[in-house]
């Protein structure tokens, strides 16, 4: 078979057979979301490109290389590389934030990045992330990272670590800039070109370069955390505290900088050994002056995206199996035109209340029916043809044990049969 064209390099197609664990991801996602109070929200795939680069920042890796930019007829729009910054446009644009506060958010969404395709690492993938917007307490930072524990434990993941770390406010991180580029200044022209426009604008983000030599040069480089000001201080050891009494275990990570550029404060991962190089699985933090760069009015907010693929490719390196597959309540087969018909009719009654039925639309003999039904791994199936039609009676047959039992295949079945198949259940 020779296809006009082949899948692009980097986008994933996910096929019936893997859907049903995205479907139990998104379910879970979804469940744990809701009894902390967050709402769905659901925001367009692309944005004016102006919206990713003011609010990611372009100093990021997002917006200097991965962004996805269309040209329309008069201006630029890109896909979007992640869900912050539509969530953040969304609740400005439709006055969400005049609501009594806090205001919870989430989202299932597709994203995209121009990086280069390896596992865990896409062109198109999926985030499940939160947002929270009026907080500047530490309890909502408990209260996010306890979101994305508690799916990451429902999910049944395991040797996830949590890394902590505090960044500071625009304030005290001034003092600290002085500090790392004094470090930095001897080795600036050895760090790479990313980095070296990185130098007087965002320097933090050089200790997050995934190059070699970047990484050697940062070893040993100053640490936020000891220039943090009194109010960073506080509320770093505030989401400490509420960490240790809630019993979620976490690493201080000075590390950890997140990749965009509008975080303030708190900021964290969760981290795998499972997945190789991409073991990020959930990064967050705290973006206190995100809604004002956007033109809002000065309102603390947080959140986190965790990735789909990611916590995909975990669950199947550690050998959990996700999803159970549904079963096929019932194949009616038959043998000729009319009883076709009834097997059809008798098809919808049954799909109407809920089972999974099926009958031939294959126009196939009823030996190949039956092997289809065996495929199918139907519970149950019942043969109608000239006889059955004339009694008003056939027999259904419980595949797995053999067993047989008359039923009329009128109208009454459907009751019958749901009689039938709920003790079936019960017993199995
Ligand atoms: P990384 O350092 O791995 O590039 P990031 O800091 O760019 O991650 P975020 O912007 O924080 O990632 O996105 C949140 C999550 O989305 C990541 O932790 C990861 O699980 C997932 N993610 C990010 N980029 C990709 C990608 N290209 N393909 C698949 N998943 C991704
Ligand atoms: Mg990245």
């Amino acid at each position: 078979m020779k296809l006009i064209t082949s899948r692009v390099k980097g986008i994933n197609d996910i096929l019936p057979e893997k859907v049903g664990s995205w479907q139990t991801v998104e379910r879970i996602a979804a469940d744990s979301a809701a009894v902390y109070g967050f709402k769905e929200i659901r925001i367009p795939t692309f944005e004016n490109t102006e919206l990713f680069v003011r609010s990611v920042g372009d100093t990021t890796d997002v917006v200097q290389k991965e962004m996805f930019t269309v040209m329309g007829r008069e201006s630029r729009f890109t896909l979007r590389p992640e869900g912050t910054a539509g969530v953040v446009r969304a609740v400005l644009e439709n006055g969400l934030l005049n609501n009594s506060m806090p205001q919870k958010l989430y989202y299932l969404i597709n994203c995209f990045r121009h990086e280069k395709p390896q596992a865990g690492r896409l062109w198109e993938f999926h985030q499940f992330g939160c947002e929270m917007f009026g907080s500047a307490s530490p309890d909502a930072d408990a209260e996010v990272i306890s979101l994305a524990k508690s799916v990451i434990d429902r999910l049944g993941l395991r040797d996830i670590e949590l890394h902590i770390n505090s960044i500071g406010c625009p304030h005290c991180r001034e003092e600290y800039y002085k500090a790392l580029r004094g470090f930095l200044e001897p080795h600036k022209e050895e760090l790479c070109d990313t980095c070296k426009s990185r130098f007087d604008k965002n320097p933090m983000r050089i200790l997050d370069c995934k190059s070699d030599i970047c990484r050697e040069i940062s070893s040993g480089a100053p640490i936020m955390v000891d220039y943090l000001c009194d109010n960073c201080r506080t509320h770093f050891e505030g989401l400490k505290a509420r960490l240790d009494a809630m019993g979620i275990e976490y690493t201080i990570d000075p590390k950890i900088v997140r990749g965009l550029d509008y975080y303030t404060k708190t900021v964290f991962e969760f981290i795998t050994t499972s997945i190789g190089a991409q073991g990020t699985v959930c990064g967050g933090g705290r973006y206190d002056g995100l809604i004002e760069i956007m033109g809002g009015k000065a309102t603390p907010a947080l959140g986190f995206a965790m990735g789909i693929e990611r916590l995909l490719l975990t669950l199947k390196n550690q050998g959990a199996v996700l999803g159970e597959e549904r079963q096929c309540d019932i194949y009616i087969g038959s043998m000729g035109d009319a009883a076709r018909q009834r097997a059809a009719v008798i098809t919808r009654s049954l799909r109407e209340e809920g089972f999974w039925a099926e009958c031939d639309v294959m126009e196939r003999g009823v030996k190949a029916q039956m092997k289809y039904a065996d495929k199918l791994d139907a519970a149950f199936s019942v043969i109608i043809g000239d006889n059955e039609l004339e009694n008003g009676t056939a027999q259904l047959k419980n595949m797995k044990t053999g067993e047989t039992i008359e039923l009329p295949i009128d109208d009454s079945f459907t009751t019958r049969f749901t009689d039938i198949r709920t003790a079936d259940m019960i017993a199995e």
